[in-house]
């Protein structure tokens, strides 16, 4: 029999609030299918723990204890809010209590370790699987929910910060310790990002990581499918804060949305897609804040003739680059010709193509990037 099991992951925009959290519950409760849900940090306490030690290293210890207040206040909020259970305040407190000790320790040292810094991100995936397996647990009381500990799945090496993940270690973690109890009324809750070594010392897949978590995971259960829920629905043309007429894509390929992800779209981390890719399991994305209006499936499936989906945007020591992403476009006759056509050859230059992309480096000293990215969408906008 096929497995019918989805995994779930949130993104920091869909837990910001309690709100928010309440809203990714409703996804969960009207589909029983999800099995496991792996959870980022609420929205902006990834980069406020990185304020946390760099204000520590410094020496800057009113800065510290500001952020390290926000933090704590922003949880205690959401746990009012939630009516989280006694039991669980006292955990999210031990998790305040680690926070704090690092912070103090990192001051006192004037120095944050990698494997520090790792230790002092997984504190906000920690404290927000906490607060919504809290959550899940009053809202689905049918449903048997366990908190796992992220570290305890994803097995990764020591390159603390951008760690690489050990696939077969985090395949029989998977078998262990979900798959017995898969069919039963469990539901897993996890976090997304972090990891651990053979020393079981923290680590993290790097900023933004938690989708590669989530389809680490998926490989690991064999799943269906992965639903990725952010605060926009699927996969756009172009990122939607550069371009206001973006058009949302209804299906790509995992090949398509890789190439797009590793030239500059934001929408997915670039390692996501490995997995799933390996497995053959369907990747879906959209929005936790309107879930009814579909998202972008993301399968194995090739368009058979050219075409162009989406542009990307660029930006490194060498400048900044627009490219365009679809399949065969090595094939069409003369699209370097066509598209410099519509951007101007006297602003853009052309760099490099292959099977997916078309590549364009923009002269910002005649254009800027902005305008320049408007202008590339407008070049789409003739094939799709
Ligand atoms: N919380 C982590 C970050 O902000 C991971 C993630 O959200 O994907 O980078
Ligand atoms: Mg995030």
């Amino acid at each position: 029999m096929e497995n019918n099991w989805i995994v779930a992951k949130f993104g920091g925009s869909s837990v910001r609030d309690a709100q928010a959290m309440l809203r990714c519950c409703q996804i969960i409760e009207n589909n029983p299918k999800i099995k496991v849900v792996v959870i980022s940090a609420t929205q902006n306490t990834t980069n406020q723990l990185e304020t946390v030690s760099k204000t520590a290293q410094v020496g800057d210890g009113m800065g510290l204890e500001l952020v390290v207040n926000e933090i704590i206040n922003k949880h205690i909020y959401i746990a009012r809010e939630l009516f989280t259970s006694p039991a669980v305040l006292l955990e999210l407190e031990v998790l305040c209590g680690e926070l704090k000790a690092l912070g103090a320790l990192i001051l006192k040292d004037r120095l944050c370790s990698p494997a520090t810094m790792d230790e002092l991100n997984s504190l906000g995936e920690r404290m927000s699987s906490l607060l919504f397996a809290d959550l899940l647990r009053l809202r689905i009381p049918k449903k048997i929910v366990q908190l796992l500990d992220a570290r305890k799945i994803i097995k990764t090496n020591s390159d603390f910060q951008k760690a690489e993940p050990q696939i077969e270690l985090i395949a029989k973690n998977c078998e262990s310790q979900i798959l017995p109890t898969i069919n039963d009324e469990t539901l897993f809750v996890t976090q997304g990002f972090i990891g651990s070594d053979s020393e079981d010392c923290t680590t993290t897949l790097g900023r933004e990581g938690s989708d590669y978590s989530a389809t680490l995971i998926g490989e690991g259960v064999s799943a269906s499918l992965v639903q990725i829920w952010t605060d926009v629905t699927g996969i756009a043309s172009c990122d939607p804060r550069l371009v206001d007429e973006v058009k949302f894509i209804k299906t790509i390929s995992y090949d398509e949305a890789t190439a797009l992800a590793s030239l500059g779209a934001k929408v997915l981390f670039p390692s996501t897609l490995l997995p799933t890719k390996r497995k053959n399991i369907p990747v879906f994305v959209g929005s936790s804040l309107y879930p009814d209006r579909g998202g972008t499936l993301i399968t194995q499936e090739h368009d058979c003739a050219f075409s162009l989906k989406a542009i990307s945007l660029l930006e490194n020591k060498d400048g900044a680059f627009v490219s365009f992403v679809g399949t065969h476009i090595d094939k069409k006759n003369d699209l370097k010709n066509i598209l410099l056509s519509y951007l101007g050859a006297d602003c853009f230059q052309f760099t490099k193509v292959n099977i997916h992309s078309i590549t364009f480096k923009i002269d910002q000293s005649k254009l800027e990037k902005s305008l320049a990215i408007k202008k590339a969408h407008l070049a789409l906008s003739k094939f799709i």
